[in-house]
């Protein structure tokens, strides 16, 4: 289950939180109709459309990243204890999944030297934090966690008028731990780790790319949630922040990336959640990579 994707000298894995069965497909989407849900049924289900529910299948995952320099957690997924009243499924888990698959990955939490998050919402920045003696406290002792500034920006100003409970419990106390890093978004950490601004799922969502030894991998983040996305390219999330952005984003990004060979990493996509995107008819299609 938690194979390890060579890329060049970067070693690539997946840590899953949970798999999630929780989000209704006709209001996930909200410009899909059930018409287009059962001609899609027959091949998403079971992997990315859950038979018994009906529901998306939507994987919650960090990336491991290994690079003979750092070692590098991105996403960090929703988080243990954490208080969701709006996200019944995810309100107050306790699920215990996620640091002892990063422990069986080798890694605790000091061994990590970033966090990088593609956004801001809940279920990206979750393990930034555990709950010790009452208080939220940075859950990695040793690691930089580099946010974009824009980002930053822009739910800071979010949680002014409307309180944000991760940015509450995630993200405030890593900017007063210090070890919040906020940057450009398109800063590269060294010539095989940088970011790539990719807005409109959130102002500054940013995807983080990966080259080694003329290799190329792309962590998606939110800028793509479904392979059905591959496929309806106007369909945009509920939860999209500019919905006409980020359809532009995301087409940029398989128009980018489609037949480049270039590894994409499906943060959201069923598991195996790392393949390649291929062009198909007048769209686009996530072949899946064989490990
Ligand atoms: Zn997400």
């Amino acid at each position: 289950m938690m194979v390890q994707y060579q890329l060049g000298d970067i070693a690539i894995q997946r840590i899953v939180e949970s798999i999630c069965t929780g989000f209704e497909p006709l209001s996930f989407f909200p410009g899909s109709t059930s018409e287009d849900w059962s001609r899609h049924r027959s091949w998403m289900e079971p992997r990315a459309l859950d038979p018994v529910s009906g529901n998306l299948v939507l994987t919650i995952q960090a990336f491991l990243v290994r690079t003979r320099h750092h070692v590098i957690l991105v996403d960090t997924c929703v988080g243990d204890h954490k208080s969701r009243p709006q996200r019944p499924f995810w309100h107050m888990q306790k699920f215990n999944t996620f640091l002892p698959r990063l422990a069986a990955a080798g890694v605790n939490p000091e061994d990590v030297d970033y966090v990088m998050c593609t956004h801001l919402h809940g279920d990206h920045v979750g393990w930034n934090t555990q709950l010790r003696d009452g208080r939220w406290v940075p859950t990695f002792p040793n690691a930089k966690y580099i946010f974009a500034q824009r980002e930053w920006d822009s739910f800071e100003e979010l949680h002014r008028r409307n309180p944000q409970p991760q940015f509450l419990d995630s993200v405030l106390p890593v900017v007063e731990a210090r070890q919040a890093q906020l940057v450009g978004s398109e800063f590269s950490l060294d010539d095989e780790v940088w970011l790539e601004p990719t807005p409109g799922h959130t102002p500054g969502h940013v995807c983080v790319h990966l080259a080694s030894r003329g290799a190329h991998a792309v962590i998606t983040g939110d800028c793509i949630h479904s392979p059905v996305q591959c496929v309806e390219l106007g369909w945009t999330m509920r939860a999209d922040a500019d919905p006409a952005l980020a359809s532009a984003t995301r087409l940029g990004f398989l128009e980018r990336y489609c037949d480049s060979g270039v590894i994409v990493c499906a943060t959201h996509f069923p598991e195996p959640s790392i393949g390649r995107i291929i062009r198909r008819e007048n769209a686009f299609w996530f072949g899946e990579d064989a490990t």
